[in-house]
């Protein structure tokens, strides 16, 4: 009791020496705001709230909206000492009347749970998957040096969290016309610019992080409608953009001050993520090559004297390590084509990487008017080979719904896939000589085994695969084998059949 009362008192206390201090300053300044937001003591925190996620890169297509995904439960843990966080994110999928998504909810669909993003000391790593079937708890460590950037400016893009970085890194102020401060200031290579009011409320925080895609992008975190959380001011309404999209809003409910967090990098995610990006290459037919990696996959058919790659999935470290294949198993032959499947950012990261190799890019006309736009933006917080070479993109565009890039061995003939919810601008590519298909997206080939009913107790058939096979019906393509950019091998129309319940 006595120990209660004590505990009591000195939080009294404690309020009224901060109460002073953030009263002894000019309102709207800098010190004032980190006495009235306890920046000076909070060491850590964790907010809860429900809100919206959204699936950034994967829009249906480059002028539209991300989809849409209901956030159930929302757990940001922070430690500003360790630079360490622990996202929780539990999620369902918003239905778009207006295209199929979302794939109805397979039985033993694990989604629900949502992802848990970490990152601790720059290290950064994912468990489980947002939206869609869960992969389980794998831990995955792709992309990784990308999301620990990402995720550690998420940090000082929290109100204590950009008051905490402006003090440790000698940041400047000017007055706002009208009343408060923006503060400016560098975080390594980020530069951080927020803006405080005359209530000593950070309202806005700017800052720039690299994204294989769009290049130096703005991210934008606006904190408003702030309120006491049993003693500490905190923001209940939470909105979070990038590139000019919204990727998250949270309505906070729920605010702890100094919990004991402990963020632990798991065995051998440091490890991962400076590792060599690993490609195999398998012999699909005469002169066609699977270029493998984890998930995402390429293919390079040899048309003679060049070679066409299809798809340049992640990022430029990927793309480099698929050409160094390539170089090794078909020597002395230049990549004249990158056929671009669709903008998706895990499909569209390491097309740059291409330019520069000085191939063309051939892809549907509103991708081409997405890179065209896009790649105007200078990637200067991750200079990548184009933007050291200034190399001039050169494009073919896939009109009329197919382009054939001729060979008297080995054609390549490129679709536009089209009515799939997936995307409104995705193309698959068809070997005629080989009978060949290379799809991307609409069937992964794990889902060979996966349960075929749905949580509805219906038949479940996934229309982004029926959608593949009516494309194929359409174009009457003879196909032999279906050769996927993600998922673990190729299969044939058989499989494919008895995979949409008609065998
Ligand atoms: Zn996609
Ligand atoms: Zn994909």
């Amino acid at each position: 009791m006595k120990r209660a009362l004590g505990a009591m008192l000195w939080a009294l206390v404690a309020l009224a020496a901060r109460a002073a201090t953030a009263a002894d300053q000019p309102a709207g300044t800098l010190a004032a705001a980190t006495a009235a937001l306890g920046a000076d003591h909070i060491q850590s925190i964790e907010f809860s709230g429900t809100g919206k996620w959204y699936q950034f890169g994967q829009e249906p297509n480059p002028n539209a909206p991300p989809p849409e995904f209901e956030v159930t439960r929302y757990t940001a843990s922070m430690d500003y000492n360790t630079v360490a966080s622990h996202i929780q994110r539990a999620t369902t999928e918003i239905a778009d009347p207006t295209r199929w998504r979302p794939v109805p909810q397979m039985a033993g669909d694990r989604g629900g749970e949502g992802a848990q993003e970490f990152v601790a000391g720059g290290v950064a790593w994912t468990l489980g998957a947002p939206g869609g079937p869960a992969t389980g708890l794998a831990v995955s460590a792709i992309s990784d040096a990308k999301n620990a950037e990402e995720r550690t400016m998420e940090i000082w893009a929290t109100p204590q969290g950009f008051l905490r970085a402006a003090a440790a890194n000698h940041a400047t102020s000017r007055p706002i016309t009208g009343g408060g401060t923006e503060v400016s200031f560098m975080i390594g290579k980020h530069k951080v610019v927020g803006k405080i009011n005359a209530r000593n409320q950070v309202y806005i925080v700017h800052y720039w992080i690299d994204n294989p895609v769009l290049g130096d992008t703005l991210c934008e975190a606006g904190f408003t409608q702030y309120r006491d959380f049993g003693g500490e001011m905190f923001p209940s309404h939470i909105v979070r953009t990038q590139g000019g999209k919204v990727r998250l809003e949270i309505w906070v409910s729920e605010l702890k001050v100094n919990p004991p967090l402990v963020i632990a990098v798991p065995d051998g995610m440091r490890e991962a993520m400076t590792a060599p990006v690993i490609v195999t290459a398998d012999r699909l037919a005469d002169g066609v090559y699977w270029l493998r990696g984890f998930q995402w996959h390429s293919v390079a058919v040899d048309q003679g004297d060049h070679i066409v790659m299809i798809d340049a999935p992640l990022d430029e470290a990927r793309s480099l390590a698929v050409i160094a294949k390539t170089k090794e198993i078909v020597p002395a032959k230049k990549i004249t084509y990158l056929v671009n499947t669709h903008v998706h950012f895990d499909h569209a990261g390491g097309v740059r990487t291409y330019v520069d190799e000085g191939a063309t890019i051939v892809t549907l006309p509103m991708n081409q008017e997405f890179f065209e736009r896009v790649w105007r933006t200078p990637h200067t917080l991750n200079p990548d080979r184009l933007e050291l070479s200034k190399k001039t993109p050169r494009f073919l565009p896939v009109t009329h719904g197919k382009l054939v890039l001729s060979d008297s061995r080995r054609p390549v003939e490129i679709y536009e896939q089209v009515g799939t919810a997936h995307s409104d601008a995705i193309v698959m590519v068809y070997l005629p000589a080989q009978k060949i298909l290379v799809q991307v997206d609409a069937w992964n080939t794990e889902a060979l085994s996966a349960p075929r009913i749905d949580t509805i107790g219906g038949e479940y058939v996934n229309p982004y695969m029926l959608n593949l096979y009516d494309n194929i019906m359409r174009l009457k393509l003879d196909v032999n084998m279906l050769v996927p950019l993600h998922g673990p091998r190729t299969t044939t129309m058989a499989e494919l059949r008895q995979a949409l319940l008609m065998e």
